[in-house]
């Protein structure tokens, strides 16, 4: 065989000859593997085993330079090209099916400048080493809270997670990128140098080029910090939830509190009657003083009678970190999220209901409270619109036998759908699902327009769209 069959944008085949693909080959520095090769069907697994692509070629970035190779060879081939950082993504997009994937999941370098309170991290870091790097010197910015998920993909959606109500969202401490253009052309986008493009990277995800790194504002948060979980039974839920409620409105900004609704895993301090029954964990992670944030939190111990309580002083990595093992990869994942600007006793009416019908033990409803510094800006300072968003719930679909995947999408359907009335019509574009393209106007609001434009400036060919799809001007 002298060719190899590749998908083009139009969704065509193309037979390139492989004396081709042999000289990107030469030109990359890391390996471009093919089906059959070693390493293929590693390179080809993400965190959600729903998603099943065959690319053509995974192209596997070590520098810049390998980046723009790539780019330039997708764009002269006309070829279906998707782009991955930590292969997170619910919907899969980190693949694609005949095309070639753009792997940066190897170039992981972060560099931390203490004294300007700067790191700048390559775009296939995960949290977890962006955590490690930047709490060596008692520093952070607002990320995710699995360790796990990519820094890039994460940041490009927005990026919610611990410290966004005291320092915003990941996006709100963005400093400048470097981007690979549609083009092949090298850019650094900041306030002051390509500020459309820069606009639109915080929350347009990966319209509009290939962002090669990232560069942070830092924060001296901990090392040592108050956080933990206060479980109570379900029996207790609609209580506990009217009073978060009224709590969490008078709450400082230091304090994120979100709500787990679930299975009891078999966590040592709870008893091993309440494993494996229904409850709500209060999740909290408090970023002042531990001594400050004892008293601060001492009314979500009084809420009813916690079946068991889990809070101390630990080191912030760690926290980033709790939640991992309840989302390892490798399970079957279907998501559907909603925002909301308040929380009514029908919402909490109706989560409690659906965690009676969960079909899974590994599904949970999720509801992060948010609000405080994401609020700050108006929704046209970034391309990321749904700045009222107070609290953002994610339905977790989640299971490990293909024979369940009807009964568990249908779940999280019919729970996102029972809810839909208490939400705002927004979304955040990080938790949408491949079925939900109708839903990118509305995740976009009012900014939808201007990226279409810039679209328009960067990408007009559409280059980069395997992603939640901003079509040009
Ligand atoms: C278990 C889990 C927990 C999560 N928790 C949170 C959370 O707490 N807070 C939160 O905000 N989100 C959270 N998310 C959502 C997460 O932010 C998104 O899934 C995000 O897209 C993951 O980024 P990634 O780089 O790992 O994914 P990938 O699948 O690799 O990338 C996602 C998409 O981003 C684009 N992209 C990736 N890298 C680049 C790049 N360098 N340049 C241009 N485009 C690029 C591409 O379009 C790609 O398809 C979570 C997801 C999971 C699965």
């Amino acid at each position: 065989m002298n060719s190899i069959d590749l998908m083009t944008m139009s969704g065509t085949t193309v037979a390139l000859p492989l004396t081709e693909v042999d000289r990107l080959a030469e030109q990359i520095c890391g390996p471009v593997l093919r089906a059959g090769d070693e390493g293929y069907d590693v390179a080809r697994v993400i965190w959600n085993a729903m998603i099943d692509k065959r690319p053509a070629l995974i192209v596997s970035c070590v520098e810049t330079g390998d980046v723009v190779r790539t780019v330039n060879f997708a764009r002269e081939n006309r070829l279906l090209l998707a782009v991955r950082g930590g292969g997170h993504n619910i919907a899969g997009s980190a693949l694609c099916d005949g095309g070639i994937v753009l792997d940066l999941s190897q170039m992981k370098a972060v560099t931390v400048d203490t004294e300007a309170r700067r790191a700048t991290v390559e775009a296939g870091a995960t949290l977890a080493e962006f955590d490690a790097a930047t709490q060596a010197f008692g520093l952070a910015t607002p990320l995710g809270i699995n360790s796990t998920t990519g820094i890039a993909g994460l940041t490009l959606g927005g990026g919610i997670g611990w410290l966004s109500r005291k320092y915003g969202l990941t996006i709100d401490n963005l400093v400048s990128a470097e981007v690979v253009t549609a083009a092949g052309t090298v850019v650094r986008a900041s306030a002051s140098e390509h500020p459309d493009l820069f606009w639109a990277l915080r929350g347009g995800g990966g319209n509009f080029g290939v962002v090669t790194r990232f560069e942070f504002a830092l924060h001296p948060v901990g090392p040592n910090l108050l956080s933990g979980l206060i479980v109570y039974p379900i029996s207790e839920a609609r209580a506990v939830l009217q009073q978060y409620r009224d709590f969490i409105a008078n709450a400082p900004n230091e304090l994120s509190v979100w709500v787990v609704m679930r299975k009891a895993p078999p966590l040592p301090f709870l008893p091993a009657e309440a494993h494996g029954t229904d409850i709500l964990a209060l999740a909290l992670l408090y970023t002042g003083d531990p001594n400050e944030g004892s008293s601060i939190i001492e009314p979500l111990r009084k809420f009813g009678n916690p079946v068991g309580e889990h809070v101390g002083v630990q080191p912030f990595v760690a926290w980033q970190q709790a939640f991992d093992p309840l989302l390892t990869p490798g399970a079957r994942n279907y998501w559907k999220s909603h925002n909301f600007t308040s929380l009514d006793d029908g919402l909490f009416d109706t989560a409690i209901e659906y965690l009676k019908l969960m079909p899974s033990p590994h599904s949970e409803i999720f509801l992060a409270s948010i609000g405080g510094a994401t609020a700050r800006p108006a929704p046209r300072a970034t391309a990321y619109a749904p700045r009222d968003a107070q609290f953002v719930i994610n339905v977790h679909g989640r299971w490990l036998d293909d024979t369940e995947d009807e009964r568990c999408i249908l779940w999280a359907r019919s729970f996102f759908n029972a809810t839909s009335r208490f939400a705002t019509g927004g979304a955040y574009m990080n938790f949408m699902t491949a079925d939900e393209k109708d839903r990118v106007p509305a995740a976009y609001g009012p900014n939808y327009g201007r990226l279409a434009q810039v679209k328009r400036t960067y990408d007009p060919g559409n280059m980069f769209r395997v992603n939640q799809n901003i079509q040009p001007a």
